[in-house]
């Protein structure tokens, strides 16, 4: 790699304009060239259920970095553009207009998409989803006009919007598969909790339940679950899940499974082509398997560890995944990873809606949960990049510092077996 190689980046959002500006900070400088399908210079996504969502931020607050930068730095953006295909050999993206862009390193940072169901009624006027300004937009003016929404899924995203819409003063119905919100990803025990903050805040939620179809004449008026309930709404929101946008990787014959797959330098299976992000599926070195991470935190701390990867720098990537959500006036913060617990210790009340509850696998903290207890989250992250072996009355004891927690275990600073 020379100073007048070219490096290309498709996907210019976090993670990809991140990479950008890390690339100039490092010191490379040679061609960059940022391609984006959106028209927005790269932007976070938080606020879009958040703050811009209640229209109490400006959109210019979520960009990734100032617009004037780009120029500044000499990185060409290439908005509203969509590469079509990657030729590995010849070394070039195609854009949707035929024109080839050439590259000695390539950076996939495509992202997810929201998943599509062939459910009646979804193209409905006034049924909507999110991932984008523009959609952020759409429900905001349908929640300035509309007092009745449906909020279909309540992931995350869903459950967040729920609650800005609740902000908004208009009335929402939730419908969402699980007994309580998020019960697969958290269990039953937060989801309890969530449900009740819902609740306290007016949602109703139409729960165990799913989906079938819209209804409306030249616009959603309804939603029909698959128990039969008829939903009267004047705007929609679907939030059920993401998927990763792999058809490049796919086409150019990468390997992809859940994602791009990368080893712990985002190298693809291809020479010169890296990925990272959303998009992402990273043979995890803490954590000794793979894990697809959808948030912030990793999108924006892996932008900057795959521009170091591209230009032969850095260690392998080994962070401990972090994220929170805002709902109403309740932060809640999950730290490490877990597919599934054998326990799960609660330290604080759930009750008073202020706890950090431990998720053991083999005796071992895999991942932690907190609401309303930010700094205990992060410092809890130690105690699993440690090992996490921990005593679950310890776990249980307020009175210890969280800090504490990691012990002999940390000193001998082995990570999962
Ligand atoms: C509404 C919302 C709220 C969120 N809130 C939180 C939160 O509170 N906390 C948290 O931790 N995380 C949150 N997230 C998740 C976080 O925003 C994502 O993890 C992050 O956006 C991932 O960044 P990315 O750059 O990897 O991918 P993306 O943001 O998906 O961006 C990928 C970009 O690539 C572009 N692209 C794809 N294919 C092509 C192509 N062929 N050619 C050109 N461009 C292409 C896409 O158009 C897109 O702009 C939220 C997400 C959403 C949608």
């Amino acid at each position: 790699m020379t100073t007048g190689d070219p490096i290309v980046i498709v996907g210019a959002a976090l993670t990809g304009g991140t990479a950008a500006a890390a690339l100039r900070h490092e010191g490379f400088d040679g061609p960059i060239t940022l391609i984006g399908a959106e028209p927005r210079h790269p932007y976070e996504r938080p606020p879009l259920s958040k703050s811009l969502l209640r229209g109490e931020t400006p959109f210019d607050e979520a960009l990734v970095n100032p617009e004037a930068s780009y120029a500044d730095e000499g990185i060409e953006l290439r908005l509203g553009m969509r590469a079509t295909a990657i030729d590995p050999r010849r070394r070039r993206v195609t854009m949707h207009d035929g024109e080839e862009v050439p590259f000695e390193r390539l950076l996939l940072a495509t992202g997810a998409r929201n998943r599509r169901f062939p459910i009646p009624g979804l193209d409905l006027p006034g049924v909507h989803a999110l991932r984008t300004v523009e959609e952020c937009e759409a429900i905001r003016a349908d929640a300035d006009s509309g007092s009745r929404a449906v909020v279909a899924g309540m992931g995350f995203i869903g459950s967040e919007v729920a609650a800005s819409l609740r902000r908004l003063g208009v009335e929402v119905t939730a419908i969402d598969g699980g007994a309580v919100p998020l019960e697969r990803v958290l269990g039953p025990e937060v989801g309890r909790v969530l449900a009740g903050i819902h609740r306290d805040h007016g949602v109703r939620l139409v729960s165990n339940d799913r989906l079938r179809a819209f209804e409306g004449s030249g616009r959603v008026e309804c939603a029909v679950t698959a128990s039969g309930e008829r939903l009267g709404c004047d705007f929609a929101v679907v939030g059920l899940g993401v998927e990763p946008a792999t058809e490049l990787a796919v086409a150019a014959g990468l390997q992809v499974d859940n994602g791009i797959l990368v080893d712990a330098r985002f190298r693809t299976s291809e020479e010169g082509i890296f990925a990272a992000g959303d998009v992402a599926n990273l043979d995890h070195p803490l954590f000794g398997r793979r894990l697809r991470v959808e948030h912030w935190q990793n999108a924006r701390k892996q932008g900057r560890a795959a521009a170091l990867a591209m230009l032969g720098a850095g260690a392998p990537f080994d962070e401990v995944p972090w994220f929170w959500s805002d709902q109403y006036d309740h932060n809640i913060q999950y730290a490490g990873h877990h597919t599934e617990w054998d326990d799960f210790v609660v330290r604080g009340s759930l009750d008073d809606r202020s706890f950090l509850g431990f998720y053991r696998k083999d005796g071992r903290v895999q991942s932690v949960v907190g609401m309303n207890r930010g700094s205990d989250v992060l410092q809890a992250a130690a105690l699993i990049r440690s090992g996490g072996l921990a005593d679950p009355d310890l776990l249980r004891d307020d009175d210890l510092p969280v800090r504490s927690l990691g012990g002999a275990e940390a000193a001998h600073g082995g990570p999962h077996p």
